[in-house]
């Protein structure tokens, strides 16, 4: 069990323990409490937006833009 607060990435396996936690009648809610987790980010991972197929997209602190991570645009400009 992961204690509450932490902060955490959806790691593949953290992914499939919510999926199935939902497929056996879990909440979106209670789930997002004991992981740590925005309701939405739960919601995000019941509607398969963390499947390995479909990466995920984030905020980028650099740039601002809606990314991948790690943000290729940021990665270019820091090379240059
Ligand atoms: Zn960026």
């Amino acid at each position: 069990m992961i204690a509450h607060g932490q902060k955490l990435k959806v790691t593949p396996e953290i992914r499939d323990e919510i999926k199935s936690a939902l497929g056996h009648g879990s909440r979106v809610g209670e789930l997002a409490k004991v992981y740590g987790f925005s309701r939405q980010l739960i919601t995000l991972v019941r509607k398969g937006k963390f499947d390995d197929r479909v990466e995920p997209y984030f905020r980028c602190s650099g740039c601002g833009g809606k990314v991948t991570m790690p943000c290729r645009l940021c990665n270019i400009r820091g090379e240059m």
